[in-house]
């Protein structure tokens, strides 16, 4: 936390003060302060700035789904910490906001756009722009918990219990971000997130995975799709960097290295394409000896998609094939799919 506060002479508890105030009680301005001399009030005015993410659109959903275009500086001006430096050109990126009856869960985006341009996925149709920094990430976390007054002195429960990284962009190709803003996250003089509550996605970046595990030890979702490398390099291109035997062993080390239980496996059933019982099976082999849970994931369509969700029988004979199989297995209901903000759909298309 201190690094950068002890550069500037704070103490240990203004340092320490200055995060309550920003963390845990939501602060808009550096006057609002109080327990810190105005001399430091004015010292943090100069350097940093509260500023939130400025939202371009909201878009709500039947179904109570939320979603926020953000937009950002662009190209490679992207701030580098707490202050926002104005750019000539915006990126955009997009949060999503899911209340259930017992949780409310943020999914954040990692990039502005992504490279690895898996073929069922629309924002991976969208061209990489830039990575997120650490601020535009938590930044996120913190819009939503302004928009519904989750702070401590607004209410004593928190409103706000998990958060997933599984909007735009893939996080372990920004990892350095990703990390910072998990220190963030999980700090318990930060944002105070119990670490079983936050989920990273990766469709497999194998040298990073076992950094994440040692550095961060977050639950881990893997964007598996497919139980062979012939046919998920087909639809995943970055299964030919790092193929199946190599990404398997990293993820199998993952939750002794994590202190996690178990990984969950994404798998999104795409009709005449992975769905068979003989890929059910593959997959099933696959995942020997992995404290695994599958979460078996409705296709959500987006125009031009080459793609169709499988029927219910066929994911009912999938699931029932693993599930015989000893390995647990989930379907959730998809949410925000009429704002086009279900998984795979997100683009930040401003226009
Ligand atoms: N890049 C990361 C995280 C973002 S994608 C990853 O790939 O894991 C979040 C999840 O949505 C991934 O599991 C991804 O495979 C899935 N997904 C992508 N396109 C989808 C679509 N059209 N329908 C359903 N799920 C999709
Ligand atoms: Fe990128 Fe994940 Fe979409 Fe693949 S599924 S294109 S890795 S965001």
């Amino acid at each position: 936390m201190c690094a950068q506060f002890e550069e500037l002479g704070l103490t240990l508890l203004q340092a320490r003060q200055t995060w309550d105030w920003v963390y845990r009680q939501g602060a808009l301005s550096f006057e609002a302060m109080t327990n810190l001399p105005l001399a430091v009030r004015y010292r943090l005015e100069e350097l940093y700035s509260l500023e939130r993410l400025p939202t371009f659109q909201e878009h709500l959903s039947c179904d109570g789904t939320r979603k926020w275009v953000f937009s950002l500086p662009g190209g490679s001006d992207a701030p580098t910490q707490l202050s926002s430096i104005p750019s000539a050109h915006t990126a955009s990126i997009e949060t999503v906001f899911i209340p259930e009856e017992k949780r409310a869960t943020v999914c954040l985006s990692s990039q502005v756009g992504c490279s690895l341009r898996c073929c069922f996925c629309r924002t991976g149709t969208r061209l990489f722009e830039r990575n997120l920094t650490p601020h535009e990430l938590v930044s996120q976390v913190l819009h939503v918990k302004d928009k519904f007054a989750d702070w401590p002195q607004h209410s004593k429960t928190r409103y706000l219990t998990h958060i997933v990284m599984m909007g735009m962009g893939e996080p372990l190709l920004n990892y350095e971000a990703v990390k910072e803003a998990l220190a963030l996250l999980l700090d318990p003089h930060g944002l105070a997130f119990s670490r079983h509550r936050i989920t990273v996605s990766t469709s497999g970046i194998v040298p990073v995975l076992a950094s994440l595990a040692r550095d961060c030890r977050v639950p881990l979702t893997l964007s598996l799709h497919a139980p062979s490398d012939t046919l998920r390099s087909q639809l995943m291109p970055v299964n030919d960097v790092y193929p199946l035997k190599e990404l398997m062993r990293a993820v199998h080390a993952y939750p002794q290295m994590s202190k996690t239980k178990y990984v969950t496996i994404a798998y999104v059933l795409l009709k005449g394409v992975n769905d068979s019982q003989a890929e059910a099976r593959a997959l099933l082999s696959l995942l020997q000896g992995l404290p695994a849970k599958v979460n078996l994931l409705t296709f959500n369509a987006w125009k031009g998609a080459p793609f169709a969700p499988s029927s219910a029988g066929v994911c009912a004979t999938f699931s029932r094939i693993l599930t015989q199989g000893g390995i647990d297995c989930f379907r959730r209901r998809t949410r925000g799919r009429d704002i086009l903000a279900a998984c795979g759909q997100l683009r930040a298309d401003t226009q």
